[in-house]
């Protein structure tokens, strides 16, 4: 189970007609994609979702945008997959990320930064439950 990941699609790289390349990021980097769902959060599960951030000054601002649009859910499957699904996207502000990384390419800006990315085993596996039943999982 240690070797699972969760990543979003968030409302700016869903909108910007980004799904499919970062589909093939995705592919190409040997993930296997266990689930993929297109949602709409609602504010309050947005706002349940970024509960760990909600004494940060932007929490208002992630969970609007996040409850703004579309999102592609994914639960993905790879060695290492948290760390190695990390690396991939970059980092947080897409002005710092790496070239090559989803988060230079497809980003718009810090808050609008096209992916999200668990941090650790433990919640990559909390996360995954949050979007998906047991049986989805395939
Ligand atoms: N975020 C923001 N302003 C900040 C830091 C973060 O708007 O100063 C947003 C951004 O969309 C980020 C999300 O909040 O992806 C969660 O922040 P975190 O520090 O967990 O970054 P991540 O794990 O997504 O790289
Ligand atoms: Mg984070």
């Amino acid at each position: 189970m240690t070797n699972r990941t969760f990543a979003i699609i968030k409302p700016d790289a869903v909108k910007n007609n980004y799904v499919g390349n970062i589909y093939n990021h995705i592919l190409e980097e040997g993930f296997t994609i266990l689930s993929a769902k297109l949602i709409k959060m609602s504010k309050y599960q947005a706002e349940q979702f970024y509960l760990i951030h909600k004494d940060r000054p932007f929490y208002d601002e992630l969970t609007s945008f996040m409850s703004s649009g579309r999102c592609m859910v994914l639960a993905l499957e790879k060695d290492n997959a948290v760390e190695n699904w990390r690396t991939v996207i970059g980092a947080t502000n897409p002005d710092d990320a790496n070239d090559g990384t989803i988060r230079k390419l497809y980003a718009s800006s810090l808050g609008e930064n096209a992916v999200h990315g668990s941090d650790s085993n433990e919640n990559a596996l909390k996360e995954i439950s949050f979007f998906f039943s047991y049986s989805e999982l395939i």
